[in-house]
């Protein structure tokens, strides 16, 4: 099918853009990005928005800016950008790994980090990043900018509190500590497909013992969010096996799984029970 028709808005700076999308909002006007989600939907008539806010021509929206304690993504930034380190810090390592597992290269080259982050879907890689990290959300309209805590950000599935007049102009990532470990794993039955569960884990260790252990499961539940529960198996303990599986243990018995035509809850809490152990053993 071809998408309904549409007006297409080419705004070249970010006021321009929020007044346009203060104009159209209320006429089901979106935000158009890297096209990756939006697109698809709209070429299967799932969504109709009678005017797109395109904001690739918008000035200065794909930097990087990091000022030494945050690193900030503008609305423009693909996933491809982050296929090499953005930053001399633990925290570029991670969104290079991580990026490599979203989609395929073709969509990388185009889809966007605060698209991902907007669109909030809930195995989305870069939305276990931003709640694994706390992130902060820059959100910009006419009546001037507002920052979201991550925590406050996603709010289920595809559902954020982005206001319809809001744009995401930018993304802030804290850096991690100098000497922070990470680690990764998702499961997805193919490659490139969104994942059935992912885990993202950071600490640090003081006199051999994990400290500041973060702890994020995406694709579980219909938010990514960090399991404290695993968390506090981890903090003051040596990291080895058997407290990796203690960690791994407490995220699968805190979580809600969600239920779907492929998984039911049992498989997906003993899927999010694997990427937990998995993320661990790799950031070892
Ligand atoms: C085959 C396929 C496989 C995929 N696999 C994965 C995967 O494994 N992991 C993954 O994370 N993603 C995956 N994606 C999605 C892809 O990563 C998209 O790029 C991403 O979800 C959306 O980013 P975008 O820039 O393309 O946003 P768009 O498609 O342009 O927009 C998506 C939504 O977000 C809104 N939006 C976009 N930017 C902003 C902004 N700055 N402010 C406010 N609203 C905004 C739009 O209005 C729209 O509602 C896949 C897509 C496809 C087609």
């Amino acid at each position: 099918m071809k998408p309904a028709a549409f007006i297409r808005h080419v705004p070249r700076t970010l006021d321009e853009a929020v007044k346009i999308l203060a104009d159209v909002a209320p006429m089901d006007g979106r935000v158009l990005a890297g096209g990756q989600s939006l697109v698809p939907i709209m070429a299967f008539r799932l969504a109709k928005p009678a005017h797109l806010v395109d904001i690739n021509e918008v000035e200065g929206l794909d930097k990087f800016v990091s000022d030494g304690k945050f690193l900030s993504i503008g609305a423009c930034v693909r996933h491809a950008a982050f296929h090499k380190s953005v930053v001399d810090n633990p925290l570029g390592k991670l969104l290079t790994y991580v990026a490599r597992h979203i989609a395929h290269y073709p969509i990388r080259v185009r889809g966007t980090f605060c698209g991902s982050l907007a669109h909030a879907d809930p195995a989305s890689e870069w939305c276990l990043v931003a709640a694994t990290l706390d992130a902060t959300m820059v959100a910009k309209s006419t009546r001037g900018e507002r920052l979201i805590p991550a925590k406050e950000f996603f709010q289920g599935i595809m559902a954020t509190a982005l206001a319809e007049d809001e744009l995401l102009a930018q993304v802030r990532l804290p850096l991690l500590a100098t000497d922070a470990k990470f680690g990764f794993n998702e499961f997805n039955r193919r490659a490139g497909d969104f994942a059935l569960a992912s885990a993202l884990v950071t600490y640090r260790l003081q006199g051999g013992k994990i400290a500041d252990a973060r702890i994020g499961i995406g694709g579980a539940e219909s938010s990514p969010r960090r399991m404290t529960e695993a968390e506090a198996a981890l903090n003051g303990q040596v990291p080895g096996d058997k407290i990796f599986r203690a960690a791994a243990e407490a995220a699968a018995s805190a979580i809600e799984p969600l239920e779907d035509h492929q998984t039911n809850a049992e498989y997906r809490r003993d899927l999010v029970r694997a990427v937990v152990r998995r993320a661990l053993e790799h950031s070892a």
